[in-house]
């Protein structure tokens, strides 16, 4: 009994039309060239029942560990008046406290790590708002949850040993590229570990080598094209056949023009370095980010009440982490909002999907992938003593890139009208925030007095993207 369900990119036929999933769980993976195959059957496929007995197994002994090996979660779940004991059902997941990026940065850089130093094996970090990035751990067996959960997803789009996979996400403190860096070797696909930059070049190894899929954001996707267009190159001539797009939001109208334009499939992939990196994605069908209940319980909850919605009811996602060893994340608020999905995918898998991302309960802003809050400029700004009290954000889309423009008001003992001291400190003020955000912004000094004022609350951003 095989697994084979087709040729890439035709419509499949999945093999639970072909056998019954008691049946598909005792059959080993079995990748045939060309052919599409899926990763771990077993799982992916798993009844409902199943599921949720694992789940449910796996959320117990994830609490009753934290609850007797982490202070923060003991006085956490004391707080909130609650033990391990109190976990029988998987809708009792709503008893434990919610997390959110506040704890991560009040406990930096490793208070909430569980397990000892000797057994980290790896360090990401993402931005923080105070300045302070936040630092994310993990062990040997995290990495491998990670590349498993992600290999999955990329299997699932029809990615295997045929394909060359080229990693255009930052490699480094971010997760984007080694994320996908992992999860690709580990399906067998070529990597071509190109990281952000050298356009020209990232072309010229698509051409080269045969670049069969590649992991960038969105707009840099967009911004390929155009540049592969300077050049005399169509990016549909080529065989780039897959964009692994995520790290930003983006709307099917994007899509749509990547695909027609570029001959390139978008898929919408999603994670977040608090919990990992990059872990999910939709599968051909693209209708969902596939989330692993075996590695993730997915909650949709009102972001006022606390309280979950239901199937395709609009909501903050908030995620526990049932596998991690290092950094536990639980009921973590993640900001974003958008539903869920819970019927089963034409594609058979019986895991839960996301739709896209509409929006943040929050003001954080994702420039170029990166997480910017307006807290964190106005920290920075702060460092420098000329400045003043206003300053606005003012967010762009050049082409395809985004563009972020700090005005700032000069204290009046600050403000003067020496060209050369003033394009110094402006100088100054611009190196510091890209050091503080890891990404450029222009800052253009203003003169006290000059920006808007709010009698509510300050309104300092001004997004002008469209996506
Ligand atoms: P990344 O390295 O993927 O940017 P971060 O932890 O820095 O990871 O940022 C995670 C945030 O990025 C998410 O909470 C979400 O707001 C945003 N994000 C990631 N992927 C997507 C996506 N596909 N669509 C919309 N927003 C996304
Ligand atoms: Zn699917």
């Amino acid at each position: 009994m095989v697994f084979i369900v087709g040729a890439r990119s035709k419509k499949h036929y999945m093999l639970h039309a072909i056998i019954p999933h008691s049946a598909a769980r005792n059959f080993p993976l079995l990748t045939v060239a060309g052919l599409l195959a899926v990763w771990n059957p077993k799982v992916e496929f798993m009844p409902q029942q199943e599921l949720d007995e694992l789940q449910l197994k796996l959320l117990k002994t994830m609490v009753y560990r934290l609850y007797n090996f982490s202070s923060f979660y003991k006085e956490r779940m004391n707080a909130a008046n609650v033990t391990p004991d109190d976990i029988h059902t998987l809708a009792d997941v709503t008893k434990l406290p919610f997390m959110t990026k506040k704890d991560l940065r009040e406990y930096y850089p490793d208070r909430l790590f569980t397990v000892p130093r000797r057994e980290i094996v790896r360090y990401h970090a993402s931005s923080g708002t105070t300045g302070k990035p936040t630092i994310v751990a993990y062990t040997r067996s995290d990495i491998e949850m990670w590349s498993e959960s992600l290999a999955r997803a990329l299997s699932s789009i029809g990615l295997g040993p045929d394909d060359v996979v080229q990693v255009a996400n930052t490699y480094g403190l971010f997760t984007g590229g080694l994320g996908f860096h992992y999860a690709a070797e580990k399906i067998g696909a070529a990597v071509v570990p190109a990281s952000t930059g050298n356009t020209e070049r990232q072309i010229q190894m698509i051409q080269d080598l045969g670049v069969t899929a590649m992991a960038a954001t969105p707009s840099y996707m967009m911004y390929l094209g155009e540049v592969a267009e300077k050049m005399g190159v169509s990016i549909k001539d080529t065989t780039l056949k897959y964009g692994l797009l995520g790290a930003e939001p983006w709307s099917d109208k994007m899509r749509d023009r990547i695909q027609e334009w570029l001959g390139v499939t978008g898929i919408n992939c999603f994670g977040a370095s608090e919990l990992a990196g990059p872990l999910w994605s939709e599968c051909d069908h693209q209708c969902g980010i596939h989330i692993w209940r075996d590695i993730c319980l997915l909650e949709i909850i009102d972001p006022e009440t606390g309280e979950q919605v239901g199937p395709g009811e609009r909501g903050e996602m908030v995620l526990t982490m049932l596998q991690k060893e290092a950094f536990p994340i639980v009921r973590y608020r993640m900001g974003d909002i958008t539903t869920m999905e819970t019927e089963k995918c034409a594609c058979g898998r019986t895991h839960p999907r996301i739709s896209r991302i509409t929006g943040r309960v929050d003001d954080m802003l994702i420039i170029r992938g990166i997480n910017v809050f307006p807290s964190q400029v106005e920290y920075c700004l702060h460092t420098n003593p000329e400045v003043g009290n206003e300053f606005q954000i003012l967010v762009d889309r050049k082409g395809y890139m985004d563009e972020m423009m700090v005005k700032v008001e000069l204290k009046p003992e600050a403000f003067t009208d020496n060209i050369l001291e003033l394009n110094a400190l402006r100088e100054r003020i611009s190196s510091r925030l890209k050091s503080s955000l890891n990404v450029g912004a222009k800052v253009e000094l203003v003169a006290p007095g000059t920006l808007p004022r709010f009698e509510g609350k300050a309104k300092r951003v001004v997004d002008r993207r469209e996506i």
